[in-house]
């Protein structure tokens, strides 16, 4: 059967991948290095990624959300460590022994059952204990400990935690670290809780992307980056506090591109209303092309009469607002625009580049939602 010509495509480069990798490797410098794939690998594609990294040595770890992250995960063929970084439903952590998962522990009650599970299958599960530090999210208090510990106690299965972790609230939208030192500082005595009563961690893990870039001390054992993997900066304020570091800047390179083809041109007179509510109305006749791509591909309608898309590496302004599956762009004056056309929504053609970036700052977000949004039914092509 012939193949079928795209409309609407994410483009993923290995290249560009290979190297974020390698950067992160570096500074991880020896430690384990534990990739995030969580929100359908921030919108990349979750077997698509998954299977560029099973072809890096350099990684250790993958670290999901949810079950059915890591199943899928487990599905794709990744046979290393995987990291359940949320909550897992007390009825489905059979799964955890079954497909050799280690849970992040939230709660005592799930540690029990883990227990009972190591008994009745007479097997190990090695366990991350996720502590409070601040964030005031998931986590385990100085309070709980002495519980847990007799949990560990009572199932010699579940051995002593393979894992303590904690997660910085304020480490990305500020250059003051004042508060993420303040949860370094708690992490640190509540491990040491831990030693004394006798579950000592092997391994400790705090550093988010933006932690392992700009802080030694905050990569202890373990570093679990997620967003940097891609291509992208957690935020404008790590990006220039690792400058003024003097840092490099080419640490990384953004991996996913999305494209997507003309399908309809259409000549409209001047005093057009385009779209729904009529919210843009042209001044002079114009050459609009429809792109088959609307908010429920997770092109964000706040987007409306305010972004552009790339068309023979220039610039068409979006008209009108974004339908759930369609959208209209204006095309006037570049010239020689075809039916079939390729138009990028995000990503570089030619000597234009649409970054995550900006698409988020017009729509009031931050690059992580424009690309976790991303639909999981656009096909994922590797470049
Ligand atoms: C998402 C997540 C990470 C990765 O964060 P990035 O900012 O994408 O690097 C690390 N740890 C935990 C617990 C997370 O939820």
């Amino acid at each position: 059967m012939k193949q079928p010509t795209l409309l609407n495509w994410i483009e993923l480069s290995q290249a560009a991948f290979r190297q974020n990798i390698s950067s992160l490797s570096a500074l991880a410098g020896g430690r384990t290095l534990a990739i995030c794939v969580k929100a359908n690998a921030y919108g990349h594609g979750l077997p698509e990624v998954t299977r560029m990294l099973i072809n890096r040595p350099e990684v250790d770890y993958v670290t999901v959300h949810s079950l059915d992250e890591a199943l899928v995960v487990r599905e794709s063929g990744w046979a290393k460590p995987v990291m359940v970084l949320g909550p897992i439903s007390p009825s489905s952590l059979e799964a955890v022994v079954e497909h050799d998962l280690e849970p992040m522990i939230l709660d005592r009650h799930s540690l029990t059952l883990l227990g009972k599970l190591s008994e009745k299958n007479k097997c190990s599960v090695k366990t991350h204990l996720k502590l409070e530090t601040g964030t005031n999210r998931q986590g385990l208090t100085e309070n709980d400990l002495p519980a847990v510990a007799s949990v560990y106690r009572k199932y010699p299965g579940l051995g002593r935690p393979h894992g303590a972790a904690m997660h910085f609230a304020n480490i990305e939208d500020t250059t003051s670290h004042e508060y993420a030192e303040s949860q370094l500082k708690t992490f640190r005595r509540l491990v040491r809780r831990m030693s004394a009563l006798k579950i000592k961690p092997r391994l400790l893990h705090a550093a988010c992307s933006a932690a392992l870039i700009l802080f030694d001390k905050t990569r202890l054992d373990l570093v679990r980056p997620g967003i940097a993997a891609y291509g992208h900066w957690p935020s404008k304020e790590t990006y220039l506090s690792y400058r003024l570091q003097g840092g490099s800047n080419d640490l990384f390179k953004p991996v996913l591109n999305w494209r997507a083809r003309v399908t309809q041109l259409k000549h409209v007179p001047a005093n057009s209303f385009i779209g729904y509510g009529c919210t843009y109305r042209t001044t002079s006749p114009a050459k609009l092309a429809v792109l088959p791509v609307g908010y429920a591909d997770g092109y964000d309608r706040k987007l409306s009469n305010l972004a552009y898309v790339l068309i023979k590496g220039r610039r068409a302004p979006v008209r009108g607002r974004i339908c759930m599956n369609l959208m209209m762009v204006d095309v006037t004056d570049i010239k020689g625009v075809r039916l079939g056309e390729e138009v990028t929504l995000l990503g570089r053609d030619g000597d234009e580049t649409l970054t995550a970036e900006q698409l988020a700052a017009w729509a009031g977000s931050i690059n992580y939602e424009i690309l976790a949004r991303l639909s999981p039914l656009i096909p994922r092509l590797l470049s």
